[in-house]
């Protein structure tokens, strides 16, 4: 059905548009098909020249398209049936980046055509609060369009923090964004931050063989997981020869034409063909004239929301990276569809799931859901653990993806799944069987339902009746 030409406020004033969404990510996509879906008259403006946002171009996409190949061909070379006696198998990272981009190529098509068929007007061009309610885009031939709705939507994303005192225009030098249009081929790379954007990129250059120095800002890798992951992590990096330095700061990086020195604060130096410094990020606000709209960021460039996704401005929502954690685009897409759903009833129908799984893709893979045992452990709740390795099951012994194990953590009494820690080969494929079990507690499911259940055998799902078997085995 076509969307009434003009729409009204409950003032009777007449707007463009319903809504307008500022940004094509998960976050704007996410808002723009629900609100689409519930017939409301959108316009979502972007300003690069496809859809897809930061998650397409930038972030999520290419790094697990770059991922997979790499992943692949570490499989190829360890494989004696694939590789025989052949020497082994080396890709290139020009060969990797332009696979990943045929992947951009074909999910830009595939959401370009979300928008043409729920007639969702998409305008390109940068675009600005000049009021709460009205928008202006620059469009790329400088030409300007003003338009206006009753509600508008910020979904922005976020872009990677640079310090002033490193020259990202050095061709040696990379953040995030830039490290997709790499030029030439390393042989080894120093990358700065040791979160999750730091970690995959030092598994996908060490596939590669790559040598890589991986500077951590903090005491241990990525310390939100539970320790034995990050345990496991680090050894597993360390394993496959990443150096890796916890507890370190940058103090200055000096360029030359083919390499890059960096200087710590511990007095350390280390030189390498280049840089990628994935340290922070920051909410793509400084170009919206928030000002206009009465709206503040904080140092961040991010914007605080009610849990309707609304700012301190009635009618304006944020979602996504603009707003800050988690900063993962699957929790962006859901608070798009949130918050269009606060817009249309007035209020959010359902909340964001509180335990939103983590997906980590460094080579192992890692993903996690609910509670850690340090957290468990502090809120003195008697747990017990349930674990199976990878390597005593018969799918992974055949795909011969032995590296991995899953641990559950339940409460001792009530046999409630408490949270699910996985390590290894499609960790953040398996773990969703599990969460979708562990939300289940108040339709009467806990860690039985994994010994109580047939699953297809051989399966990596078996890795839960065998932890669940572990885990009760345990209890007295
Ligand atoms: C290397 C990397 C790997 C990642 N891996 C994962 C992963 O595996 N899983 C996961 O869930 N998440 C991952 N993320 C995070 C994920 O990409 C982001 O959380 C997600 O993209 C955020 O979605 P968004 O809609 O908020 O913003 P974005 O996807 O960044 O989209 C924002 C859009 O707004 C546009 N825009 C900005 N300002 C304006 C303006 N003034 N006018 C018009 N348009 C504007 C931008 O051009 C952009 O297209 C990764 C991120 C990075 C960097």
């Amino acid at each position: 059905m076509a969307k009434a030409n003009t729409t009204k406020s409950t003032s009777e004033k007449t707007f463009d548009y319903d809504v307008i969404i500022i940004g094509t990510g998960p976050g704007g996509e996410g808002a723009a098909m629900e609100l689409s879906k519930k017939n409301r008259k959108v316009a979502i403006i972007e300003r690069y020249k496809d859809v897809g946002g930061g998650c397409t171009h930038w972030g999520t996409i290419p790094s697990k398209a770059l991922r997979q190949s790499v992943s692949r061909l570490t499989e190829y070379n360890a494989s004696p049936l694939f590789r025989g006696h052949n020497k082994a198998k080396r890709l290139t990272c020009a060969e990797i980046l332009n696979h990943a981009s045929s992947v951009i190529s074909k999910q830009v098509q595939l959401r370009s055509g979300f928008y043409d068929r729920n007639q969702v007007e998409l305008i390109t061009g940068d675009a600005s609060f000049i009021d709460t309610n009205t928008i202006q885009v620059i469009k790329k031939d400088g030409s300007i369009e003003k338009i206006n709705a009753e509600k508008i939507v910020i979904a922005t994303g976020s872009h990677p923090y640079r310090p002033d005192d490193i020259d990202f225009n050095h061709p040696r030098v990379y953040d995030s964004d830039t490290i997709l249009s790499l030029k030439h081929e390393p042989r080894s790379i120093i990358i700065y931050g040791a979160g999750v954007i730091g970690s995959e990129y030092a598994s996908i250059f060490r596939g590669l063989s790559v040598k890589v120095d991986l500077i951590n800002t903090r005491e241990r890798l990525l310390s939100f997981l539970d320790d034995e992951i990050s345990d496991a992590l680090s050894y597993h990096l360390w394993n496959n020869g990443v150096v890796i330095r916890h507890g370190e700061q940058i103090k200055r990086v000096e360029t030359t034409e083919q390499s890059v020195i960096v200087y710590l604060e511990s007095g350390k130096k280390m030189r390498a063909d280049c840089l990628l410094f994935a340290n922070g990020r920051t909410g793509n606000t400084a170009d919206l004239k928030l000002e206009n709209a009465g709206l503040k960021v904080d140092g961040r460039g991010q914007l605080k929301v009610n849990n309707k996704y609304q700012t301190h401005v009635d009618n304006i929502y944020a979602v996504g990276d603009v707003i800050g954690y988690p900063s993962l685009a699957s929790a962006a897409y859901d608070q798009g569809r949130l918050a269009a759903s606060a817009m249309i009833d007035h209020q959010s129908t359902a909340m964001l799931i509180a335990d939103i799984p983590t997906g980590i893709y460094t080579i192992p893979e890692i993903s996690s859901v609910g509670k850690t045992e340090q957290e468990l452990t502090e809120a003195k709740i008697p747990y017990e653990v349930g674990r199976a390795q990878f390597k005593h099951l018969a799918r992974a012994q055949i795909t011969n993806s032995l590296v991995g194990s899953l641990k559950i953590l339940f409460h001792r009494e009530t046999k409630e799944i408490l949270g699910i820690h996985c390590f290894g080969e499609n960790a953040a494929e398996i773990i969703h069987i599990g969460q979708a079990i562990m939300q289940q507690t108040n339709g009467g499911n806990t860690i039985e339902y994994f010994v109580n259940t047939t699953f297809n055998y051989p399966t990596m799902a078996e890795a839960f009746r065998v932890a669940a078997l572990n885990g009760l085995n345990r209890l007295f």
